[in-house]
This record gives C-alpha cells, sequence and structure tokens, in this order.
C-alpha cells in the first residue's frame, strides 16, 4: 500500500480507538508530520462531519457510501499509483486487504456451554 495511505489508515484507526494516552498522543503527532497538509486538511474535514476520513474499498464497492467504484480507480489502488478519492462520499480509498485476509478461520464459536465432553476422561478409564 501507498505509504501515505498507510499513515493514513494508521492515523484514523488511533484516532477512532479513542485512546487518549501520552503514546497514542505522541504517534499521532508523528503520523500527522508525515502527512501532507493538504491530505490532512480533507481528512480532517471528513472527520470534523462525523465520518471517517477513509474507507476500504471491497468488492469494488466503497465501504463508506457503499457505492460501486470506477474500475479504474480500483486499478489505480492495486498499482499504487496515486491516492483516490470517493466520488460519491469524498473519503480516501484504501484497498481492503479482503482477498487474502478475509477467509473464515476455523476458530470455536464461543457458543452456549452445553454437552462437555466427556470422551476424553472416559477414555482414560478404559
Ligand atoms: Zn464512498
Amino acid at each position: 500500500m501507498n505509504e501515505l495511505l498507510q499513515n493514513l489508515v494508521k492515523l484514523q484507526s488511533l484516532e477512532f480507538a479513542g485512546v487518549k494516552d501520552k503514546n497514542t498522543e505522541a504517534s499521532l503527532a508523528v503520523l500527522r508530520a508525515k502527512i501532507p497538509s493538504q491530505m490532512l486538511g480533507h481528512y480532517d474535514r471528513l472527520v470534523a462531519h462525523g465520518k471517517k476520513g477513509l474507507a476500504a474499498v471491497r468488492d469494488q464497492v466503497c465501504t463508506g457510501c457503499h457505492m460501486h467504484l470506477p474500475i479504474g480507480v480500483v486499478t489505480t489502488l492495486m498499482r499504487d499509483d496515486d491516492i483516490q478519492l470517493c466520488d460519491n462520499c469524498g473519503r480516501y480509498l484504501y484497498l481492503a486487504e479482503a482477498t487474502k485476509a478475509e477467509v473464515p478461520k476455523p476458530t470455536a464459536k464461543p457458543g452456549p456451554a452445553r454437552k462437555p465432553r466427556k470422551s476424553k476422561s472416559s477414555l482414560l478409564l478404559i
């Protein structure tokens, strides 16, 4: 991913995490210093309106406003050529790492704890 975008993504996740300690504030200051003021200004305007300044793109759809994006926008993002804004909601766009990261994990669901397995202990008795 484009380094600028990466910084914006980090900035947003820090700001929306709602943690206000010294470490976070220091990281925010560092990130903000790396981002050009023009981008930061646009981002801050969106945040000031109660929106997120960045939206992930998933299946060619802006997750901020759920509008289908032109393929040109998506390919530009894929090639890391340029920063792209959503035409509809004006958010900065970044590609969600859906293709590799969204494989459902075979983790056990924390469902109702019924039927305690007794098979193991009964096996031990044999
Ligand atoms: Zn949008």
